[in-house]
């Protein structure tokens, strides 16, 4: 059983961001429908546990989620301690003022 990581929003409130939903050990369900023992979000709202069959819907889901916290996660470990490490050396660079 695999992870199944969709764009959605966690909440049915079109106020909220778009997250990366995560549906783990996903098993499939028929068409487009997914049982999942564990529902959360990358970025850490928990959705459902215990299990809970879920059925995709196409909901006008942007490709990437606009979540800072999740669009962070998504860069990948590597790549994110990359981006880290210059952030780190840029505050030891001095700045000078023209
Ligand atoms: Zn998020």
């Amino acid at each position: 059983m695999a992870d199944v990581r969709i764009v959605a929003k966690a909440l049915d409130d079109f106020g909220d961001d778009w997250h990366w939903v995560i549906l783990h050990d996903a098993e499939p369900r028929g068409e487009r429908r997914y049982f999942s023992p564990l529902v959360d979000t990358v970025c850490g709202i928990l959705l459902d546990e215990g299990g809970v069959t879920v059925t995709l819907v196409d909901t006008g889901a942007p490709d990437e989620p606009n979540c800072p916290r999740c669009q962070g996660e998504g860069l990948g470990p590597a790549l994110r301690a990359e981006i880290e490490r210059v952030l780190e050396e840029a505050e030891l660079v001095p700045v000078r003022v023209r």
